[in-house]
Parts: C-alpha cells; structure tokens; sequence
C-alpha cells in the first residue's frame, strides 16, 4: 500500500469536522486496476448541512478584514507548494497522468491561490459621473454559497481555480469533486485544515453525483454553480438551476481545431502538437483533436510527427521515463475504438497506434496506443464528437479560409491553435476562429493570469485572469444623496 494514500483521510469534511458515512465506495487506480482507497459518501442530509453550514459561515467569512482573508489563501499557497510531492503522487496513482505533470497541476494550484488572493485587493468598485449631491457607485459583493462539482481529468487544478477566486472574493463553498478522483480532492482539504481555515468556509462532500447536483440546484441558499465537466451533464444543471435562478460558471467540453498553415514553422507546430495532445494522454478539454495541415507541408508534417508518436513510452505515470499514462476507465478505451472503427471504415486511414496495449503490466491498466489517423473528413464521428484520448485526426486542407471554416463546424468552442507566420493569416486566424481561446504559434493558453473559457457548446464563465473572480461577485449600485 502506499502511505500517502493510506494516511489520508476518506471521510467527508463539514463544519471544520471530518464527518463519516454510512456508505463508502472505491477509488480504483488507472494503472493497475487496483483498488486503492474507500471514501465516504454523503446523506441527503449530510449534503444539506454541508450547505447550511456553508450558509453560516458566510457572513463571519466575507466580513473578515481583507488582510486577513488573503493571509488564509496565502498559507494555502505555502501549503499545496510544501505538500506538492505528496499531493502529485496521490493524483498520479488515482488519475494515471504521469507524475511531473501531476507535479505542476499541485504548483498551478498555489499559484492560483496566491493570484486571486492578490486579485481580491483589487476587486476596485466605481464611480460614476452623478448628478450634485449625488454619489454612483459600484461595489463588488461575494454571492453567499457556491456548489462547485468537477471533473477527474485535473483533480487538483479544476478545484484550485474554483475554490481559489470563490474564497478569495468571500464566498464559502461546497465541492463535490469527481467520484472517479476524490484523494487529490481530499488532501487539498487537509491542507485547508492545516492552514485552519474557519470552520464551515469550505466543506468537501462526495457520493451520488445526481443527487448532490439536485441538491445544489435545488437549494435556496446556494446562490453560484460552478461546474466543470461534460457538456450534457453542465446543460442539465443548468435546466435545474432555473428555478431558484443561480448565478452559474460552466466550463464544459471542447473539440480543438489546430491548424498548420502552409508558411508555417513544422517543427515548432510538431512540438506545440505533441505537447499539447499528450499532455494527460489527451484526456484533455483543450487538447487538439481535430488536426488541419495545408496540402503542401502534409508529408513532411506526418513524417515528423509519427515519428515523435511512435517515440512516446505509455505506461504508469509513477515510472520516470512514463510520457503517457494510462486512460480513466474502461469505457474510455471502447469510446476511442469506437471513433477509430467509425473513422477507418469510412476511408481514415490508420498510420500508426489504433489499439489497446496488452502484455505485461499493460493488462492489468486501461493503457491506448497513441494514434494518428490521415485522411479524416466531415463525415466520420471523430470530426465532430470530443476525442478524449490520444488519437491525432488528421485533416488535409488547401486554402486558410477552407480550414477556418471547417474548424468552426463544431457545437464547441473552447480553445483552438494555429501555426502560421504570414501577418494576414494570423490576423485572420485570430478574428475569425470562434472560440474562447487562441493559441498562434503557441499552446500555452492556461495561466492564472489569463482568461480561460469558452463559447458555444463549451459554457461560459471565464475562470483565471482579473476576470476570474468577478465570476464570484455581484455588482452592487449605491446611489446616495447628500443631504
Ligand atoms: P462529467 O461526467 O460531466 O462529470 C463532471 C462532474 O460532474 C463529476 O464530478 C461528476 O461526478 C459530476 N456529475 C455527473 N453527473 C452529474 C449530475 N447528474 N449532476 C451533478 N453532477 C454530475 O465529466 P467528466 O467525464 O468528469 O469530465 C470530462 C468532461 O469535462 C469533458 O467533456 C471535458 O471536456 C470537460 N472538461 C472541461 C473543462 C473546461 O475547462 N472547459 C476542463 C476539464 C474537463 P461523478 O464523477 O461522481 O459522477
């Protein structure tokens, strides 16, 4: 057994208290197979105090001196940094993804804490020209109680960016993280513990994702929703959340074009491509998924790439020289198969990859080929539908404006990438792309102090950045008259 799992608490963490259950379920590691962990699942009413809990430390926590707040934040930050070695191992044993990148995910999370704690010394109010004797303001007020539900493919990183900006602004939350990853949700609250953030501030609670949903939703006194996750789940909630009408964020899926324009650097668009695609085997919400290179640098393109492809070692995020790791679930493997089957019956062809791994310490995990497919179109499933795994589509095109417009055939509209160097291109690449992130001769598009979110099918809200927090805030207007 491994001892950061096993000292860890499982339980569920409300009102300062870690609270047991009646019911605990497993945590199954990607890699192996293996059972490592049971952890609590709520009540109905144990979500409900979760809550009202929330509810009570609202008013204490959003009228404490602002140096304080951010004091609390702050040794958050210290905290997830010290903590980073352990918090990585724990991600990369119940996600898969390989350890350094379960490394940076922790440091993101600092760094998140650490901006918004800065962010929220900045939350300026304004005045507004008024007639005499009169006085326009605006003032930026927390919201009350924030539900925030997340996903497993960033189980530390999708928690920090939500619960950061949401406490820094005076909000108190509850978090239902991923069933799929609940440790590294865990051992973020223990920190929390440590840095003795008061009791009730942030409350953790797991079980049945329905029913935490609907009692989010439900409740009169969670004011925000913020979620991350698939798009049909963040449409649902967002169809419950109408009648206690919720101020919501929903960073939903995504279907990345990345486009190589025919002046374009290929080495460079080779390196931005793999590093994109494979980060955390593609199970990514901005990864490429749908690749568009100009007739003209195709063979030189493909060659270059496949053999990056076939130099990448799968296997547990825990060994060093791992690249990729292993896939969530099962079903995640039979949904890639699936695509690829879709793809090579109607004319994709498959260049390299295309299977499960077996053999060796491969069968007991849930371990994918990484896979390019050419000669993909419009009418393969793999063009429209999110790949979540790492299969390259590549998709061969003879004019920028042919591939914009294809790359804009998407319900989604979350990040998109471009390689190119003619002034007129880029310009056209960055007005035209209809997407809430661009990246032109770069995929670096997540940072804490930059805008991160989509359109479309993809939701709304924007989380990082200074507009990060002002998901979190409501805008007050005060007129006063002088007498
Ligand atoms: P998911 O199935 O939608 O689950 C996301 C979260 O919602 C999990 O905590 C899940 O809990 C919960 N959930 C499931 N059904 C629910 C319900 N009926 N009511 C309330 N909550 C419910 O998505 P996922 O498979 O975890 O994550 C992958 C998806 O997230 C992809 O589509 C990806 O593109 C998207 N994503 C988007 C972003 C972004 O920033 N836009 C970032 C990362 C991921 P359980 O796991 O316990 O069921």
């Amino acid at each position: 057994m491994v001892q950061s799992i096993d000292n860890l608490n499982k339980d569920l963490f409300i009102n300062g208290q870690w609270v047991t259950a009646n019911d605990y379920k497993e945590v199954i590691n990607p890699a192996t197979g293996e059972k490592i962990a049971q952890v609590a699942q709520a009540t109905k009413e144990q979500v409900q105090e979760a809550i009202q809990t929330a509810h009570d430390a609202f008013k204490p926590w959003k009228s404490l001196e602002l140096k304080e707040r951010t004091a609390y934040l702050h040794k958050i930050a210290d905290l997830l940094e010290d903590n980073a070695d352990r918090l990585a191992e724990i991600m990369t044993i119940e996600q898969g993804k390989p350890l350094k990148e379960a490394h940076l995910e922790v440091l993101s999370g600092a760094e998140s804490f650490r901006w918004n704690a800065e962010e929220a010394r900045r939350l300026y109010g304004e005045t507004i020209p008024a007639p005499n004797d009169y006085k326009y303001e605006i003032a930026y007020e927390p919201i009350g109680v924030v539900g925030a539900i997340t996903p497993w493919n960033f189980p530390s990183g999708m928690i920090t960016r939500k619960l950061a900006p949401a406490l820094a602004a005076g909000n108190t939350v509850v978090l239902k993280p991923s069933g799929d990853t609940p440790l590294s949700a865990l051992a973020i609250f223990e920190l929390f513990e440590q840095a003795e953030l008061p009791k009730g501030v942030a409350n953790i609670v797991m079980g049945s994702s329905k029913e935490i949903g609907e009692a989010f939703t439900s409740s009169k006194l969670v004011k925000k929703i913020t979620f991350t996750g698939s798009t049909p789940i963040g449409k649902a909630l967002y169809a419950q959340s109408a009648d206690t009408l919720k101020k919501m964020s929903l960073e939903l899926g995504g279907h990345a074009p990345f486009i190589v324009n025919e002046d374009a650097d290929i080495d460079a668009a080779v390196d931005g491509l793999m590093a994109a695609k494979f980060r955390n085997n593609g199970q990514v919400c901005i990864a490429p998924n749908r690749i568009f290179v100009h007739q003209s640098v195709k063979d030189k393109f493909l060659s270059l790439l496949t053999e990056k492809v076939e130099a990448l070692k799968v296997g547990n995020g825990l060994e060093e020289d791992t690249k990729v790791g292993p896939l969530i679930r099962e079903d995640a493997i039979e949904k890639i198969k699936k695509q690829i089957v879709n793809a090579t019956d109607k004319g994709a062809t498959l260049v390299t990859g295309g299977h499960r791994l077996t053999g060796d310490t491969y069968d007991k995990g849930f371990f994918f080929q990484p896979t390019i497919l050419d000669n993909v179109n419009t009418t393969m499933d793999i063009f429209y539908e999110e790949t979540f795994g790492p299969v390259v589509p590549i998709i061969t095109f003879n004019t920028l404006d042919e591939a914009i417009s294809m790359a804009n055939d998407s319900e989604y509209g979350l990040a998109s990438y471009a390689f190119a160097k003619d002034s007129k291109a880029v310009n056209s690449l960055a007005t035209q792309l209809e997407y809430g992130m661009v990246g032109i001769n770069a995929v670096n598009i997540s940072n804490p102090e930059t805008p991160f979110g989509g359109v479309k099918n993809s939701g709304f809200g924007r989380e990082n950045s200074h507009l990060g927090i002002k998901e979190y805030v409501t805008a007050k207007f005060i007129n006063t008259k002088f007498l």
